[in-house]
């Protein structure tokens, strides 16, 4: 088999304007972003990061290291307090910075012992301000962070086997997978093993340190979906092959934000040996074949939508691994609309997890130490993150769970959570987020308070998610709900933060994307009514048994 990073002769046609693709000859970087990578790998920030810029401060940091290569190392500048969503597009970054960081944890498979938990809580408390967020990539994101402080972070977390390499930049990111892998009574396969491999073999290697943009992957057997495969870079998603053992379908080329698409399935059986080879190949088609030429057009969907899924596998069998994969079934379709975990539920082993629902993934490194906490009292060394802003407790005896939940309760973790609460997500919009239009967490955290003053018991599991941006970092178009943050005009003619409105996004049996009608916006004063208004009408018209999003 060649080796995953060989390729450089193409066996495709060229296409009538280059898109910067390096399997097609175009070394030479076509923009800033090309250009800083080509200058210098991300990942060789780290050490300059503890030999000079924690030690001379935030002054001494290059810029072309602050805005770019600090990111291969999960740490973005935050906004700087005070810059309304107005001046999001018209100041230069350097005006928008702060001298703080956003630090991101990669937490690949939302795998935490209750050792890790706490040494998040640690730095959290200790050089966070107490901030923490869960976020809906299983992540774990914290704030206020300075440079001089980094290099005692990152010894802390690594002690415990902890890390932020490749935690953002044009890099393999986090590995989302199920939160139950392994004690789920349904699931279809465990995928706990694969995803440690890709992440010891591939996570900071310099083979793919530089990829067109960002690549997002998910490997789970979880029978409900839980990690959203529709909307991955590359996914495997268990199924039983046609030898009638375990294994994964391929998809490739899910993705939001700009021309949304689902992940395409290529059609093949991968067998639990062989993913992280075969993810290595997904990952070097995308680094060799990417297009780099426009930032917008740099993920993978764009490649696997003009080469469509045939020429796709072919590629990869032929130039990537050196041999064909077999033809495997479709994973069965999740007939749920709940994908969270959330909730008291019946472990394989007869013990019990506890999943429960910060309001929009908000906590702080207090309440995470206070989780930590109640799992070890409670026999539990494992408390898991999940793609929807939540967490788990894993491994619970039965006698103990009802003590569990009280004590969740108690700090204000709802292990029964109604509607809104459960199903309401929110990015870290303009608090932090320097590309952020207006302002998410308080105001989904208010909108959850108002509707379920307003519509308590209601009755539909219906999401409702709000982003600071036109980006889709909290997946807006596969919400019922989705809130796309933008200024807007109120009654009185003034520019005022405000969301436009999609409506039936869904995944699973109801995957579509949310419909964007012409005037459909509100601002964010007039919110929760808004939402509240639709609401009242979906469950006055709706027919039996129709969903939100039909
Ligand atoms: Fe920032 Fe926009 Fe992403 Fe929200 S959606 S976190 S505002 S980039």
């Amino acid at each position: 088999m060649p080796p995953a990073s060989a390729k450089t002769s193409p066996t495709t046609s060229r296409p009538r304007r280059g898109e910067g693709q390096w399997a097609l000859g175009y070394r030479e970087p076509l923009n800033k972003n090309e250009e800083n990578k080509k200058n210098d790998d991300g990942l060789n920030v780290r050490q300059r990061i503890i030999d000079i810029y924690s030690r001379a401060g935030f002054d001494s940091i290059d810029p072309a290291d602050l805005r770019g290569r600090f990111r291969w190392y999960g740490l973005y500048t935050q906004r700087a307090p005070g810059i309304d969503g107005g001046k999001t597009a018209v100041l230069e970054p350097e005006e928008l910075d702060d001298r703080y960081f956003m630090l991101r944890v990669r937490i690949d498979g939302g795998r935490l012992t209750v050792a890790q938990l706490r040494a998040i809580a640690e730095v959290s408390t200790a050089y966070g301000r107490d901030t923490a967020d869960i976020t809906d990539r299983q992540n774990v994101q914290l704030h206020w962070v300075r440079i001089e402080d980094v290099p005692a972070i990152w010894e802390k977390l690594e002690a415990v086997g902890l890390s932020t390499t490749e935690a953002c930049g044009d890099t393999p990111r986090v590995i989302l997978g199920c939160p139950l892998a392994g004690i789920a009574e349904e699931e279809v396969i465990d995928a706990s093993e694969q995803i440690q491999q890709i992440y010891d073999e591939h996570i900071g290697s310099p083979l793919f340190s530089n990829l067109p943009r960002k690549f997002k992957t998910s490997i789970a057997g979880c029978s409900v979906h839980c990690v959203n495969h529709e909307i991955n870079d590359v996914a495997f998603v268990g199924v039983i092959g046609p030898d009638g053992t375990p294994g994964y379908d391929l998809f490739v080329g899910g993705g939001l934000s700009t021309n949304p698409m689902f992940a395409q399935r290529l059609g093949v059986f991968v067998r639990p040996d062989q993913v992280s080879e075969v993810w290595a190949g997904v990952c070097s088609v995308f680094r060799d074949y990417g297009y780099r030429r426009l930032r917008h057009r740099a993920r993978i969907k764009f490649l696997v939508k003009d080469w469509g899924t045939a020429k796709f596998r072919e590629v990869l069998e032929k130039e990537y691994l050196g041999y064909a994969l077999p033809d495997g079934p479709a994973p069965e379709l999740d007939p749920g609309l709940r994908r969270d975990h959330v909730g008291v539920h019946r472990q394989r082993d007869g013990r019990y997890y506890v999943g429960f629902a910060p309001k929009v993934g908000r906590v702080s490194g207090t309440t995470l130490a206070r989780i930590a906490d109640i799992a070890e009292a409670h026999g539990s060394d494992r408390v898991h993150t999940t793609a929807d802003q939540k967490l788990v407790i894993l491994d619970i005896d039965e006698e103990r769970v009802d003590s569990a939940v009280s004590a969740l309760e108690a700090e204000g973790l709802q292990v029964n959570p109604g509607t809104f609460r459960r199903q309401t997500m929110a990015c870290t919009g303009i608090e932090f987020c320097k590309l952020a239009i207006v302002e998410t967490k308080a105001r989904g955290a208010t909108l959850i308070e108002e509707l379920e003053r307003r519509l308590p018991d209601f009755p539909e599991p219906i999401t409702i998610n709000l982003n600071g941006c036109p980006n889709s970092c909290a997946r807006i178009q596969v919400a019922d709900i989705g809130l796309k943050g933008q200024l807007v005009t109120n009654a009185a003619g003034e520019q005022v933060e405000g969301y436009q409105v999609h409506l039936g996004g869904g995944m699973g049996l109801n995957a579509a994307f949310g419909r964007k009608v012409r005037g459909l916006k509100t601002t964010a004063e007039e919110l929760p009514d808004y939402v509240e208004r639709v609401l009242r009408r979906y469950l006055e018209q709706k027919e039996d048994g129709e969903a939100f999003a039909q």
